[in-house]
């Protein structure tokens, strides 16, 4: 089946297009009819089965057949970054189809997001909190609401939201189309369901169960010995990026800073951070610029990186749900990875339950004797040793001196910082395109005054740095050399023929009217497309 069996406004399938979504996944193929259809769902699916687009897309379709009037849909998240992360996904799907969406988020500026609330952006992502703020100073026009999607249920239940749910949708009107996703179906999401939901049916997609595509390993170990063992496994296993959970905040900013003492290249997420410094680490970890990123369970649930193919839990979990998501941040969808849980005596009594669910799935080591042999531990699967990757992904001089785990001098650290990357110019630059190579790579096009092009075939996360680097452009000048976007293609109608850009490949000013959608919307616009806005002069 691809997507091109359901029946998608023509400007969605092109978003779908674009992303490289051809086939729905099983999640997908259930929920999208049915929604479709108008039916109320109950999904309990976990994350990673392509969850978000079984939402996303059929309600974009539907708000595409309907009068455009105020705001038509309202998903409520449990974390800024799950909310941040549907939103970018509804920007990437809706590209072509002219609706506005703004997140409403803790963190973020109060006074633009009401007024992209009081604009009447077509879809708002929400977390509870900030929108009861926002109901509380401004008299939040519900009226057109037809869509409600609970996604996370369990997490909101979890993190105490469920009286904000209640008051919000309270607020709604009654006759809607309700939506509820949840990775655990506890007796209290069965109610809440009963509650607000009419005759929903019911979808599972394999829940509650680590992914098979996760390799599990626990390697009991010395409490002491757990850092040493980190860093051992880092050096020895095969893995691109990878997650590092700790079960408090102190320990995350401890964990973070030993990692970086001994050289390692790392970021670091919990709930104490601003919104800005979660933004930026999470950012600089998604985009490959940090390799290793230590959390809380702030990133368990529902954050979607691509290619994260190891997590360790330095600290078990409380609990075996915890378990589950925190593994499922590697094993995406499509792709394979491992999840490491080291074990200490004082870790034993949490681990068990962890433990008999996993069952024979999960390898048991000898950490300590590792530690003494000097090898990982291996089995048939054993990944290679991958000294060489770890130390590809760090800069040169925070390479970890292997004999005396001794980091390099901080001064050749920062010597190699100011030689990393050349800014680039821009100002002769007249437009950019951007497109999608065979391998799926994005690949920038700056067409220079002349007839000079400089073609950088970078991965964003290369294209990130650039970005930093063109704040010392001389903007003017590029802005004057850059075309603006005419009226005419700002307003164009949903789905209109001019409104379609060849395939695969994206004109400058179709990005300006994105940014134009965004700014509209009162949100900077993120992810690959922020990352492309972030290419282009400011008028
Ligand atoms: P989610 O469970 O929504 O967080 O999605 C997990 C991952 O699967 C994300 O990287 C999505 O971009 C990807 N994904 C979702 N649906 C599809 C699809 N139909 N085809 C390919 N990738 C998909």
């Amino acid at each position: 089946m691809t997507f091109k069996d359901f029946d998608l406004n023509e400007s969605l399938q092109m978003g779908l297009q674009d992303i490289g979504f051809t086939e729905p996944t099983p999640i997908q193929e259930k929920s999208i009819p049915l929604i479709l259809s108008g039916q109320d769902v109950l999904g309990a699916a976990q994350t990673g089965t392509g969850k978000t687009g079984a939402f996303v897309i059929p309600i974009l379709n539907q708000i595409l057949s309907e009068p455009k009037e105020g705001t038509k849909a309202l998903i409520l998240s449990p974390t800024r970054e799950l909310a941040q992360q549907i939103d970018e996904q509804i920007f990437a799907l809706g590209y072509h189809t002219g609706l506005s969406s703004s997140t409403i988020i803790g963190g973020e500026d109060f006074s633009k997001q009401a007024e992209a609330i009081r604009a009447g952006v077509d879809l708002i992502v929400a977390t509870p909190g900030r929108l009861i703020d926002q109901m509380k100073v401004l008299d939040v026009d519900f009226s057109h609401i037809k869509y409600l999607i609970l996604d996370e249920a369990d997490r909101m239940l979890d993190m105490g939201f469920l009286p904000d749910v209640n008051h919000i949708i309270d607020k709604l009107p009654k006759e809607r189309q309700t939506l509820l996703f949840s990775a655990t179906m506890p007796k209290e999401i069965q109610n809440l369901a009963q509650k607000i939901q009419k005759n929903p049916e019911l979808i599972k997609i394999a829940m509650s169960k680590p992914s098979n595509s996760v390799a599990q390993r626990a390697y009991q170990v010395d409490g002491r010995e757990k850092l040493k063992l980190t860093q051992f496994l880092l050096d020895e296993l095969e893995w691109t990026s990878c997650i590092i959970f700790t079960a408090t905040k102190r320990g995350t900013d401890q964990l973070e800073r030993l990692l970086s003492k001994k050289g390692i290249n790392v970021a670091s997420i919990h709930g104490d951070r601003s919104q800005d410094e979660r933004t930026k680490a999470l950012n600089s970890f998604k985009n490959g610029k940090v390799p290793i990123i230590v959390a809380t369970d702030v990133l368990a649930r529902g954050i979607d990186i691509a290619d994260v193919s190891l997590i360790i839990n330095y600290d078990v979990p409380q609990a075996v749900d915890d378990y589950i998501h925190r593994i499922g941040r590697t094993g995406r969808y499509d792709k394979s990875g491992m999840a490491i849980t080291l074990v200490s005596k004082k870790d034993s009594k949490l681990f068990r339950p962890i433990k008999d669910k996993a069952g024979k799935d999960l390898e048991i080591i000898d950490g300590d004797a590792l530690l003494k042999s000097g090898s990982s531990g291996s089995g048939d699967n054993q990944p290679k040793k991958s000294s060489e990757k770890l130390k590809r992904k760090q800069k040169p001089e925070e390479k970890t001196d292997s004999k005396t785990d001794a980091p390099k001098e901080e001064s050749k650290a920062k010597k190699a910082d100011s030689q990393e990357v050349k800014a680039p110019d821009f100002s002769n630059v007249k437009s950019l395109d951007v497109s999608k190579n065979e391998e799926g790579n994005y690949v920038f096009t700056l067409k220079n005054k002349p007839s000079t092009e400089t073609t950088s075939q970078e991965k964003p996360a290369k294209a990130k740095t650039a970005k930093k680097e063109s704040k010392s452009a001389p903007k003017k000048q590029a802005a004057k050399q850059a075309k603006a976007p005419s009226k005419k293609q700002e307003k164009q109608p949903r789905g209109s023929k001019e409104s379609r850009a060849p395939k695969k490949k994206i004109e400058i000013k179709k990005i300006d009217k994105a940014a134009e959608r965004n700014k509209k919307a009162h949100k900077p616009a993120k992810g690959i497309w922020g990352l492309i806005k972030s290419f282009l002069p400011k008028f």
